[in-house]
């Protein structure tokens, strides 16, 4: 048995094996109920790592009986993204023109409280052989598709033999340009990342990881070195982010955490206003705590430390971009910008060589066509 293999098989599971839990006996019975309804996952190395109670690596894993209270909440709701409606063949959703999501199991290295897909995460039976084959099916069916993103669960917990047939299956595909793998487990599991599994992954360039970080503390000495021996066979790394109460939401962690992933080699692509997920109404914040981080990061750090900060439309309507406010006016003669500083700049649209602004120019676009500034 791998390092890995051993780390999973002594996870935590059970409310017995959770660090810093109350002694009370009612306490610890509410809680079995809630790790019932949604299953308790805390592989040994990461469980090493959570150094105190509600420290942010604990409050990411570790149940509470606000996830019961949660489940009362009449707007939130299971799926709220609606997946489940975009699914022409199971576990396989395809929601945008050019790119599809594909599940390739539903176990992860750590189950995360705040996850969206509460429902289907760590419940046996719900991935099969057959789901997998029908979504590589409709993916060789399907041309417009150019990208699939393969996700779950965690795709890094398939095993070597099985993911290199998976990826090989994928790549046999001629229409599909780039596969993308979305995975915790760099970052939760790093002993997995090995030196036979970057000799599979090598095989299926433009291969390109999305993977999850929500605090600077996730990238211990174990975690930077898995992270540099995907770097170096040629992975373009990303990360995505979730804003979460009492974790990351303040600029100064989010900051730390964006450069310390640029630092090794991880493009910061996404944060995620938290779902409408049930079971998760502790650990959302507002979306003004979400802009005003982006304020704190555009402009004070390199952009390249900035990502995309989204909501992902209740219901179905895809990843949707929030930008703080910088456009104070914007009128067919002048647009009125605010920079990182506060400072107030003016930009002219008239067009000097004809005397009129660009908006009255027949020649060119309305300018309210063209220039789509964040209102
Ligand atoms: C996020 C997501 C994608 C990929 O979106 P990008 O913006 O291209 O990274 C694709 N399909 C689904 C269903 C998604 O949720």
């Amino acid at each position: 048995m791998e390092l890995w293999q051993k780390q999973l098989s002594q996870s935590a599971v059970k409310v017995k094996d959770l660090p810093f839990i109350p002694e009370s006996d009612e306490y610890r019975k509410k809680l079995e109920e809630v790790g019932e309804n949604y299953p308790i996952r805390i592989n040994s190395y990461f469980l090493e790592q959570i150094k105190s109670p509600n420290d942010p690596l604990w409050k990411q894993v570790v149940p509470t009986l606000e996830e019961l209270d949660d489940f009362v909440q009449e707007d939130l709701i299971s799926d709220p993204l609606n997946e489940e409606g975009d699914m022409p063949v199971p576990e396989l959703v395809h929601r945008y023109p050019d790119r599809v999501l594909l599940m390739i199991n539903n176990q992860c290295p750590i189950v995360c409280r705040f996850c969206t897909r509460k429902r289907k995460i760590g419940f046996p039976g719900i991935v099969t052989r057959e789901t997998l084959r029908q979504g590589i099916d409709y993916i060789r069916n399907h041309p417009e598709i150019r990208d699939v993103i393969m996700s779950g669960g965690d795709p890094l917990l398939v095993p070597d033999k099985e993911l290199d047939r998976i990826l090989g299956e994928l790549r046999s595909i001629p229409h599909l340009e780039i596969i993308r793998i979305g995975t915790r487990v760099p970052g939760t599991l790093p002993a997995r990342i090995t030196e036979n599994l970057c000799s599979i992954l090598k095989k299926y360039h433009p291969l390109y990881f999305n993977m999850h970080f929500n605090h600077p503390s996730e990238l211990t000495p174990e975690v930077e070195k898995a992270c540099a021996m995907l770097a170096d066979i040629g992975i373009p790394l990303g990360s995505q982010t979730v804003l979460l109460k009492g974790v990351n939401d303040d600029s100064a962690t989010m900051k730390a955490l964006m450069q310390k992933l640029l630092k090794n080699r991880i493009k910061p692509y996404y944060i995620y206003q938290a779902d409408m997920t049930e079971g998760t109404d502790h650990l959302r914040t507002s979306v003004q705590k979400g802009l005003d981080i982006m304020k704190d990061l555009m402009g004070h750090t390199s952009g390249m430390a900035v990502p995309y900060y989204v909501i992902d439309a209740p219901g179905g309507g895809g990843k949707v971009r929030l930008l703080p406010n910088s456009v104070i006016e914007h009128t067919e003669e002048e647009v009125v910008i605010t920079n990182y500083e506060g400072k107030v700049f003016r930009y002219s649209q008239r067009n000097w060589n004809n005397g009129s602004s660009n908006g009255s120019n027949k020649s060119t676009p309305q300018n309210q066509d063209m220039c789509q500034l964040p209102a």
